[in-house]
């Protein structure tokens, strides 16, 4: 039920997350606002949010919706001296209801509709789930089928299923997989997306909807800890999904592949291109505290030949790609409202660092940063490449 004042709002942000109650210590400092991204286009960026919560404004609050330009990037909460649980509190919240409100754009309504239809935000058929594997020169197991046991249970997640250009991706990780003996299987039909996303634009209901049904899926087969390409699921797998019964290790790629290093390293015999710079994804850095910074860095550093190079905004300072929050479903908003896109200046950080390569590792970054480099005029001056498809360069050549 949506709340009619902003003393209800905060009572509810305040029983949203653990340390909600510090919102009441804000400094009205400015530093969230000043670090966010879109923080220039918001009507009601996280200072002036709690500003007008303070003035018991929160009726001009749910007139505005601009809201919907914050892309949950963990920025805010990250550089907030008291600590307050901004993205995952305040401004999800606040996106909860502004959804009971109604007031919703509408390409995010179809891919919340499309989550909860077909369990994943792209509107595809989930038999077709693990289509990726067909014709393909590396066995994938689908469990259902498999019927053994195996060490690691693969989370390929939306985007890296069903999408063209993550699935080079998808299949580049499985190629390293196989090279490494690592006895894994994947949930194909029965996976749905990991609802990490939809969470983040308040959609708490459809995240329990997909958290359960994978939750489910996942604890019918044998397995010893999970793996996936995709921080974001990554972030619901690990800090969500054990409240559900979920109680496996979760690791990115770039833990699993850094545990396995000893074994990767005699592996990596060519050389791959000079210049590379990587670009920290939120949910593997800043959110929830997840802080893998260097395992990635670990990975491209043990590439002969690779010279890694740092774009101004690094690590924690990492400027996101746009695609959280529900950024990759509302590009058409974004661009009405702030007429900028984080990614062409990513773009420009990346050749202003003398990269020729923007190395990534989340499956909504290829494809929109690919995009950047041709609406910024630079195709041809930088490529953009998972840390996956480097390493399997680096093996097979
Ligand atoms: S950074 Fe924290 S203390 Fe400063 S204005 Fe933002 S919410 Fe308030
Ligand atoms: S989470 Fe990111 S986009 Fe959202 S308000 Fe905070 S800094 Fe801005």
């Amino acid at each position: 039920m949506s709340v009619a004042t902003s003393y209800e709002f905060l009572d509810k942000v305040i029983h949203a997350t653990p340390d909600g109650e510090e919102i009441r210590k804000c400094l009205q400092c400015g530093t969230c606002s000043g670090v966010c991204p879109y923080g220039f286009a918001m009507e009601y960026p996280p200072r002036s949010l709690i500003a007008a919560l303070r003035a018991d404004d929160f009726h001009g609050v749910l007139e505005s919706d601009t809201i919907w330009l914050c892309v949950s990037c963990f920025a805010c909460a990250s550089v907030c001296p008291v600590k307050i649980p901004l993205t995952r509190g305040l401004l999800a919240t606040l996106k909860t209801e502004m959804l009971v409100g109604g007031s919703i754009p509408q390409e995010l309504q179809t891919a919340l509709g499309n989550s909860r239809r077909y369990g994943n935000s792209l509107g595809e058929s989930p038999r077709k789930r693990a289509d990726w594997t067909k014709d393909f020169t590396v066995p994938v197991p689908v469990l259902a089928a498999h019927k053994k046991p195996v060490d690691v249970l693969w989370f390929v997640g939306d985007y890296g299923s069903y999408h063209p250009r993550v699935q080079q991706v998808t299949r580049a990780l499985a190629k390293l997989l196989f090279v490494l003996d690592v006895k894994f299987g994947i949930l194909g039909a029965e996976e749905n997306s990991d609802g990490d996303t939809q969470a983040f634009t308040g959609e708490w209901g459809l995240f329990e909807l997909l958290a359960r049904k994978n939750t489910q899926a996942m604890l019918k087969y044998q397995f010893a800890e999970i793996l996936t390409a995709d921080p974001h699921a990554f972030n619901a797998l690990k800090h969500e999904y054990p409240r559900l019964g979920l109680d496996r290790p979760v690791k990115h790629y770039a833990q699993f592949l850094t545990e396995h290093f000893e074994r990767l390293r005699p592996l990596l015999q060519n050389r791959g291109p000079q210049r590379v710079t990587y670009h920290d994804p939120c949910y593997l850095g800043r959110a929830n505290d997840n802080n893998l910074y260097e395992e990635p860095r670990q990975l491209l550093r043990a590439i002969p030949g690779l010279d890694l190079v740092e774009m101004s905004h690094n690590r924690a300072l990492s400027i996101c790609c746009g695609g959280g929050g529900g950024g990759m479903w509302l590009d058409g908003f974004s661009w009405e409202k702030a007429h900028a896109r984080t990614t062409e200046w990513r773009v420009k950080e990346a050749l202003a660092a003398g990269a020729q390569v923007l190395a990534v590792a989340c499956p909504y970054e290829t494809p929109r940063f690919e995009d950047a480099v041709k609406s910024t005029g630079n195709e041809g001056k930088l490529k953009v490449k998972d840390i996956v498809e480097l390493l399997v360069e680096a093996v097979f050549g």
